[in-house]
Formats: C-alpha cells, structure tokens, sequence
C-alpha cells in the first residue's frame, strides 16, 4: 500500500463520526497469509465483549462475523499484518488493510475506530527511494510501508558484451572508465529528477560497494542531505531482498530522526518556546487546534480519562473525578486518552512524531506538542 493511500484511511478513521454501535478495531500479525496465532485473536476478541449488554453484544458480534469472514477467504500471501476496522448497525462500517510490514496483535471495542497502530506504521516505515546498483544494472525503486510500489527506472548495462567481442581490450578499457563516470552521472540526474518530481526526504543507495561509494562521491549536496544510508547487498541478491536490506536501516534513520524532534520540543519547553508537554497540555493544545506536531513515547500509557455525558467537558486526571467541574454532574464516562489525543492530531493533519527510547521525552511525562502559535488561557476555542 502506497503512503498517501493510508494516510486518507487514517484520515476517514479518524474523522469517522460516532454512532451507538461500536467499532471494533482488530490487529493481528501474518504469515504465509494466514493468522499467525489464531488462540490469541480468539482470546483478544473474547475478552473486549465482557461485561456487555444484549443489545450491544448483538451489535459487536454482527462487526466480528464480517471481520472472522474476511480473515478466512481475503489474505494476501505476502501480507504480514493487517487491521480490520468494523461496526455493524445502522451506519454500518467495514475496513480492512493489509501491509507488508508486521503489526501487533492487539483488539479493542471502542465508540471510534483506534488508530494508533496504524500511526505508529506510518512514522516508523513511511516511504523512500533506493538507488540499487550493481555492476550490470542500476535500478531507482520507491518503497512505501516495506514494500516496493514502484519500479521508477532501470537500465542494464550491457556495453561491456558488445565491446568485449568488437573491440581490443585496450581501447574497451579507456571506454569503460569513461562511460562508467557518465553512466553514474546520468543516473544521478535522473535521480534528481525523480526525486523532485516525488517529493521524497529519504534516499538509500544500495548495492556493490564500488558503485554505490562511486554515486556516493558523485552526489550533489542537496541529494546528500536526504541520504539515509548506503547498504551493501550482493550481486545475486533479488529485488526484494535488496529491498528488505533497506527497511532495517531505515527504520533505524527514522528514530534518529524522531529523537531530534523530541530533543527540539524539549528545549523549546525550556526555553518558554511554542510548545506544552504532557498529558493535560497537549489535550488542550489539541482540542485548541493549535498543534503542529505531536511528539509521544511508543510506549506512553497515560490509561483514561474523563468525559461528561452532559456537557461533554473532558478532564484529564488519573484518578476518576466525583463530578464535572464544569456543570457538576455525576456522569462521567472513560475514554482512552492515548488514542484520543492521536485520534485528534490525526483528524488536523497534525504531524505526528513517535519515539521509541527518549531520555528528554520521558522527562516530559512522554507526551508534548510543538505548536503553531501560542496557547491562550481561560476558555477554550
Ligand atoms: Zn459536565
């Protein structure tokens, strides 16, 4: 699936509005295009139906039936993950997404379908070219969420066969040099020009040693700028795994990336810059809509928070407040603030940076927002 392609699911789950039905959100790991374990899904489903009513069970059970159907008959062979997202009812719902790259197995039974999963895909994988070339060949490829998704050029060398048998050694050599040089720098053009047109921030280069430092040599500065990493692969290897040899170093050039972002929120918290941090702060920034990018551990747990059923005023405290402060009823309903506030960011088209191991991001209770312009106090927007 192409990068642009989730982000419009991500957006349509996000803004998915509300009914009395609930959606369940189903992810689970695959291999060879099936459920890699089949006791966990029925366990995870199990046990989000606890503790419901009759009329609800209906409903969930309804969502569940559509998503066990799919799972037996519509599974790519090559898929390693997938998340199913299904309410039943009257504005019933069905979406299900298959991806290359692994997913947690984890269910949940919610009033709007959980994403944060799908987040997390998309900030770790998110999508680059790769300049593969061997001796022979020299191939630019894009790769979205693990998987290639486009063949943007190739050409095969095979000047030295002709030459070999036309020409003498000698005069073949001086060629070769020479043709090598252009060869690389042709390339590099269409590189450029590939990358301009595709707005892409990531390069790799990939191949045997010799050619992939002689690109390397030859690139100009604003094309090393997006140079994630050069990897070495041999010259038998496939396309795929060619491919495959990328995505580790990616991922890897990824949470460099977000650590800086958690590093820049950090000093703007301390420099009295445009940014708030944890969990109560961001909540407001994001219900403020002034947000520009949320920065949260992978690992942040903040549990739940609080909503009002009268007035809708949402508190954020860990423990359960006695009544609304806003027009004192006792009504007060749970909601999971994780996936609340990605859930928001999302539905803004908010950046959204998650972070793996940040000593600075800890620090700021995990949660923290960069934000467009300053928060106001008193009543909200
Ligand atoms: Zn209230």
């Amino acid at each position: 699936m192409e990068m642009k392609e989730l982000k419009k699911h991500v957006r349509t789950l996000a803004t998915l509005p509300e009914t009395d039905a609930p959606v369940i959100s189903c992810y689970l790991e695959l291999f060879n295009g099936k459920i890699k374990s089949r006791d966990t899904y029925k366990e995870l489903t199990r046990a989000v139906m606890v503790g419901l009513s009759e009329q609800e069970l209906y409903n969930v059970r309804k969502a569940q039936e559509s998503i066990t159907e799919y799972l037996l008959n519509n599974l790519l062979p090559d898929a390693k993950g997938i998340a199913v997202f299904s309410r039943a009812g009257d504005d019933a719902f069905f979406l299900p997404l298959q991806f290359r790259v692994p997913l947690p197995n984890w269910v949940s039974l919610s009033s709007t379908p959980n994403i944060y999963h799908l987040v997390e895909m998309k900030d770790t994988y998110h999508r680059y070219v790769v300049m593969i070339s061997t001796k022979k060949s020299a191939r630019i490829v894009e790769v979205n969420l693990g998987e290639v998704t486009a063949q943007l050029w190739q050409e095969r060398k095979d000047l030295r066969e002709r030459v070999g048998r036309e020409w003498t050694k000698e005069h073949y050599q001086k060629h070769s040099k020479e043709r090598g040089l252009k060869f690389i720098k042709e390339k590099i053009k269409i590189l450029e020009q590939i990358i301009l047109a595709g707005g892409h921030t990531h390069l790799i280069l990939a191949g045997h040693p010799t050619m992939t430092s002689r690109v390397r040599n030859e690139l100009p500065r604003h094309l090393l700028e997006k140079l994630v990493d050069v990897v070495t692969i041999n010259a038998q290897a496939k396309s795929v795994n060619a491919v495959e040899a990328t995505i580790a170093s990616f991922v890897e050039a990824e949470e460099i990336e977000s650590q800086l972002v958690a590093e820049l929120l950090s000093q703007k918290i301390h420099t009295g810059g445009l940014a708030v941090a944890g969990a109560e702060g961001s909540f407001k920034a994001l219900k403020q809509r002034q947000v520009d990018t949320l920065v949260l551990l992978g690992n942040y747990s903040p549990g739940p928070a609080w909503i009002c059923e009268i007035c809708g005023t949402a508190t954020v405290k860990k423990k359960r407040p006695d009544a609304c402060a806003e027009c004192g009823s006792i009504s007060l309903k749970s909601f999971d603030l994780k996936e609340e506030m990605v859930r928001l960011a999302e539905g803004q088209d908010c950046l959204i940076e998650v972070v793996n191991d940040s000593e600075a991001l800890v620090k700021l209770g995990g949660i923290g927002c960069l934000l467009r312009y300053q928060l106001q106090n008193g009543c909200a927007g």
